[in-house]
């Protein structure tokens, strides 16, 4: 089954909101396992809006249409879908009780614009809204369906949840389940080299590949009579998967972050953890403290950005800040053995680098990054070009201190 979005608002299609909406909806109909192919946006105009619901309708089982659903002259979604599926509106007492006891309950004046929104088409199925007043509704004709929602995210999704995901079930049988693999470290280019094979084969279930800053992460969906059958098609699918790249795959659970892999890693093998950080100033603590528990692991964090810092700080020698610069091993190595020794934690993680625009030499251009990770007698230093503008280097470089962190621990373990 195909199903088409459709979000209406002149609003959207100027940029003044974002559609959440699309996102919304398009991620809830493929976990149905439905097919979108053309997801759209049109503004509040009669002619645009007939136009794309014919259009729709013609290459697409089910259309949902979200917004211009509202008391105003210019809501005129329902109006122009009645009128493409050539049929009247009438007015729906339910739908009408419904908006006067909704109204009064809110202490709101009750116009004579309301009652639009009680206006259904004919033969349609209507959707009560409680959270709002404008109700949703189902229309059925040659076998389309054309679900009409309102806008407000408040309304749409508590709306789509109970009443709308049940009638699409009924029409999408098939269960759909999928895992994630994640996997750290190993490059997009490199993870789908190592799987062409499967990716080449793959039926049911298949294989999507998401790359990410430092991480690619691959979705196994299979498609089944029930949720069993479909688990069991995916099983096999992603032990080959985690055969293939070992300890890279940091996890299968969909929620699951690299930082709180690392989290429960330390937790679970008891060792703690300090950082001290230059060019990232403070972005790779704050990922790990993002997780909840981190304060069992999480020792201390030294933003060190001036040279001045990193020395008063966390012990940098000048000489050796004189002699190879801020940006260089020798200084990322002294960067962790400081932060060990001020932190008192197990193991210490390090980055120093120049994230740009400017400061960038020859020698050392823009997005050079040192990152130092280990413990006392054992400190590993790697050096890394990184590209794109200053953010985009910080986020690598958090990505990629991260991974050595996780390397170190698994080096470290106390199994
Ligand atoms: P109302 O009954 O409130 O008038 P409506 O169905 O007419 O609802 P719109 O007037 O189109 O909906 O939009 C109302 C509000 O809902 C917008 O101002 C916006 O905040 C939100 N909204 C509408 N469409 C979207 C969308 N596609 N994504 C996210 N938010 C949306």
């Amino acid at each position: 089954m195909v199903v088409e979005i459709v979000c209406v608002g002149t609003e959207i299609l100027m940029g003044n909101i974002v559609n959440t909406n699309a996102a919304y909806l398009a991620e809830k109909c493929a976990g149905l396992g439905l097919s979108c192919y053309y997801q759209s946006v049109v503004g509040d105009n009669h002619d645009r809006l007939c136009e794309i619901i014919k259009t729709a309708a013609s290459r697409s089982d089910i259309v949902i249409l979200s917004g211009g659903l509202g008391p105003t002259q210019d809501d005129l979604t329902k109006e122009t879908a009645a009128e493409v599926f050539d049929k009247k509106l009438y007015m729906h007492e339910e739908a009408k009780e419904a908006i006067c006891a909704y109204m009064t309950k809110r202490g709101l004046t009750i116009t004579e614009n309301n009652w639009k929104q009680a206006m259904v088409p004919e033969d349609c199925i209507v959707v009560m809204n409680a959270n709002g007043t404008a109700p949703g509704i189902i229309m059925e004709k040659d076998g389309k369906h054309i679900i009409l929602l309102p806008g407000p995210p408040g309304e749409l999704i508590p709306m789509f949840e109970n009443d709308i995901l049940p009638y699409l079930k009924k029409m999408a049988p098939d269960v759909l389940h999928s895992v994630m693999v994640k996997i750290c470290g190993v490059g997009e280019s490199i993870v789908e080299d190592q799987i062409k094979d499967m990716i080449d084969a793959q039926t049911n279930p298949t294989i999507a590949t998401y790359a990410k800053t430092g991480e690619v992460h691959l979705r196994v969906t299979a498609k089944a009579e029930n949720e069993k059958e479909a688990e069991k098609l995916v099983k096999p699918v992603v032990k080959e998967i985690k055969k293939r790249f070992g300890d890279t795959v940091y996890t299968t659970d969909e929620n699951t972050s690299l930082e709180a892999a690392i989290i429960n890693m330390l937790s679970k093998h008891k060792l703690t953890v300090s950082a001290a950080e230059s060019c990232t100033g403070g972005l790779l603590s704050a990922r790990l403290i993002n997780v909840p528990g981190a304060s069992d692991v999480y020792q201390a964090g030294f933003v060190t950005y001036a040279n001045k810092a990193k020395h008063k700080l966390i012990g940098v020698k000048k000489e050796t800040l004189y002699k190879y610069g801020a940006v260089s091993k020798e200084t990322a190595k002294e960067m962790v053995k400081g932060a060990l020794k001020a932190s008192g934690a197990d193991i210490a993680v390090a980055v120093t680098g120049i994230a740009g625009p400017g400061g960038g030499t020859k020698e050392k251009p823009v997005g050079l990054v040192y990152i130092a990770c280990g413990r006392k007698h054992k400190i590993t230093v790697k050096k890394f070009q990184f590209s794109g503008n200053r953010a985009k280097i910080r986020e690598s470089s958090v990505a990629n201190a991260l991974i050595m962190l996780r390397e170190v621990i698994m080096q470290n373990r106390i199994d």
